[in-house]
């Protein structure tokens, strides 16, 4: 048999276990101060026996709270082996709750969601014991007490005295050197209260201390010392000359090695894991009401995922289209900007501009073009064809690959030749497929040209597919042999790709405007757009974001009604939690991770719906339109969601560890 854990200090060895002096308690009722305990003295030393005994309504829970540290005197003295209760934290009263008394209820208060192993386990979580020693040491509790067929019943399954023994293997989890037994009986038959009054009896006889409250004066009669209060005064303090033969004790046994205060990694990874396991079976008891109150969660994290991915993908999409305008070009156009009509009547743009900006250091390559439509014949075939008069460095310029021949060159330029290169549907319109363009003679107009290349087909995804037939020649062919224009319609500029593109905008800009003498051209950067197209779907992304988050504030805001409603159903389980000794911090984790939770589940589920439904959009957008999900959606709503959890589930959590332990339990 061990000693009992709380037991006088060698030093002071008549130091009571526990002494009440001038003890009083107050409570408001009615908006009055009302003095349910007067002024009591009582000391209990460690091994003692005792019954408190009075009628209903006398004070004797409320005294049995005081001393089991869930609730303090409004006045007097309370210490607990010498030490002044006054002066303890909330968290070491937890610890004194947690590791030395054992309470007892007339109503047995077992979570109903938990097995009889479970429930006993309780006490041991919070007092960080390891799974296996907390396991082994329940099942071997509750096999004492005659359980050994019941541990995994859930307490609607057993009857009342079989209840109250699960209480009690409780109560002795941690040690339970003090045990505090409130009407044990109350709700028992003669019989079972009898079994009941044996057991605390067997662990009197092994050292723990039992005290004992009853307004029955046959269960009274079972113990050494009886206090009797009246009116929240101690009326009689007696020892019991009837008290019966003493019993064989029970074999008093150890608790499992605990981390004393409950703290470090093991076991707060354990908690944290019980906790995740408590608020699982807490959502799993209500299915419909957690699933709707993640409904604006998962709403929520479906727009801002869903949002994003298609903002992504029509960016791709349009910067692919873009690429195909060909890269870090910048095209000088005369007149104020596309559209104006005076535009044609500008005749300043020409070929010693194109000349003046070639010779700039920022500057790759330059073409010109002029453009003009002719009427295209070869044998008997007959088309309308564009004219495109260009430099021999055009096809750099615009990112043109040529498939067959050659392009021109500087000669060509210089000495106007009849050279054309053809694009694939002017080669289709003129040649079957196996026979060789390069060399044969086309008439434009009336001018002879030979085909020297052929360009490979360019993607250009805006607007439909052009079915106009492409015609380049050597600019100075087009002017000198088929307008007589000296006027070029723009220059397009290849910018080095070292260069700035806006630094080189402004200064051909400067370039032209002091060549002209007035600003009579516009330019037009490709990079201009590109960056337009990032900032318009930004921009959209945004609106579309904002109103996502919307929706996962209202969703928030759901989370915390339910979270508030699901304390409020809880109240009498955070009372037991608090009366086994868990600490406010316990509590309020046990909530915040609920509140997560749902949150968490939400934003998974609102996730794979989102991936859902972009498969099913897929389905329904033209093949080369992707819908892209960025894993930094994912991780945003993901992140997003927790961090709501913990927002809104805060104030419900602080008001779970706030409550007072014997306001909880009281309430049922
Ligand atoms: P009993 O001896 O039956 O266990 P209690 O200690 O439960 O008596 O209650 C004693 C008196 O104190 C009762 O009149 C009860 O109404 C009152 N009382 C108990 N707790 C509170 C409280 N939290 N607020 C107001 N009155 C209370
Ligand atoms: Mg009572």
């Amino acid at each position: 048999m061990n000693a009992p854990s709380l037991s006088p200090a060698p030093a002071a060895a008549d130091t009571p276990l526990l002494a009440l002096s001038g003890v009083g308690r107050d409570f408001d009722s009615g908006g009055q101060r009302v003095a349910i305990l007067k002024d009591i003295h009582l000391e209990i030393r460690a091994g003692e026996m005792l019954a408190i005994i009075g009628p209903s309504g006398s004070g004797k829970s409320t005294l049995m709270n005081l001393i089991g540290c869930l609730d303090q005197p409004s006045h007097g003295s309370y210490r607990v082996q010498g030490r002044e209760t006054r002066e303890m934290s909330a968290d070491e009263l937890a610890r004194l709750r947690r590791e030395h008394f054992g309470f007892v209820f007339q109503r047995y208060q077992l979570l109903a969601g938990l097995s009889a192993r479970e429930n006993v386990e309780i006490p041991a979580i919070y007092a960080g014991a390891p799974d296996h020693a907390r396991h082994e040491r329940a099942a071997h509790l509750l096999r004492r007490l005659g359980l050994e067929e019941r541990l995994e019943h859930y307490p609607s399954q057993l009857s009342g005295g079989q209840q109250q023994r699960v209480s009690i293997a409780r109560a002795l989890m941690n040690g339970g050197s003090v045990i505090l037994a409130d009407e044990p009986t109350g709700a028992l038959d003669s019989h079972t209260s009898e079994e009941v009054m044996r057991i605390l009896q067997e662990l009197n006889a092994a050292g723990h201390t039992v005290i004992l409250v009853t307004h029955d004066a046959k269960v009274a009669a079972h113990a050494q010392r009886i206090v009797e209060i009246s009116d929240g005064c101690i009326t009689a303090d007696r020892p019991n000359e009837h008290a019966p033969a003493p019993v064989a004790a029970r074999e008093r046994d150890t608790p499992p090695a605990r981390n004393g205060t409950g703290a470090g990694m093991g076991a707060a990874f354990m908690q944290l894991r019980e906790a995740a396991r408590m608020a699982l079976h807490a959502l799993a008891a209500h299915r419909m009401r957690s699933l709707l109150t993640m409904l604006g969660i998962i709403i929520g994290i479906v727009s801002v995922v869903l949002v994003n991915a298609l903002g992504e993908g029509s960016k791709q999409k349009i910067l692919a289209n873009l690429s195909s305008m060909g890269t870090n070009t910048i095209s000088v156009y005369p007149g104020k900007g596309f559209g104006d009509r005076n535009s044609s009547a500008i005749t300043t743009l020409n070929v010693s501009d194109m000349r003046a900006i070639a010779a700039q250091p920022y500057v790759d390559s330059v073409s010109p073009q002029i453009q003009s439509s002719v009427v295209l014949r070869m044998g008997n075939i007959e088309r309308t064809a564009q004219i495109s008069g260009v430099g021999e460095q055009y096809f750099r310029v615009q990112g043109y690959e040529l498939a067959e021949g050659i392009g021109f060159d500087a000669e060509s330029v210089r000495t106007l030749a009849l050279d054309a290169v053809i694009d694939d549907k002017t080669r289709a319109a003129l040649f079957a497929a196996h026979e060789n363009p390069l060399g044969k003679i086309i008439l434009l107009g009336s001018v002879p040209a030979r085909i020297i290349g052929v360009t490979a087909p360019k993607e250009n995804n805006f607007g439909p597919p052009s079915q106009n037939l492409t015609i380049w020649l050597p600019y100075s062919t087009v002017m000198g042999r088929l307008t007589g224009s000296q006027t070029l319609q723009n220059i397009t500029v290849r910018i080095r790709d070292s260069a700035a593109p806006s630094l080189a905008e402004e200064q051909i800009t400067a370039l032209l405007k002091q060549r002209h003498g007035t600003q009579d051209f516009f330019t037009f950067n490709s990079d201009s757009v590109r960056n337009m197209v990032e900032q318009t779907t930004l921009v959209m992304r945004l609106f579309i974001s904002s109103i996502a988050i919307i929706s996962l504030i209202v969703g928030g805001i759901g989370v915390m009604n339910i979270m508030l409603v699901s304390v409020t159903e809880r109240t009498p389980e955070i009372g037991i939690r608090m009366a086994v000794g868990a600490r406010q911090a316990d509590i309020m984790q046990q909530f915040l991770i609920e509140a997560v939770l749902v949150c968490l589940l939400g934003g998974l589920l609102g996730i794979a719906l989102a991936l859902l439904l972009g498969q099913v959009i897929q389905q329904f957008l033209s093949g080369d339109f992707q819908i892209v999900f960025s894993s930094a959606a994912i991780v945003l709503a993901v992140s997003c969601s927790t961090l709501i959890g913990l927002a809104f589930g805060f104030w419900p959590a602080r008001n779970a560890a706030r409550l007072n332990p014997v306001e909880a339990l009281a309430n049922q």
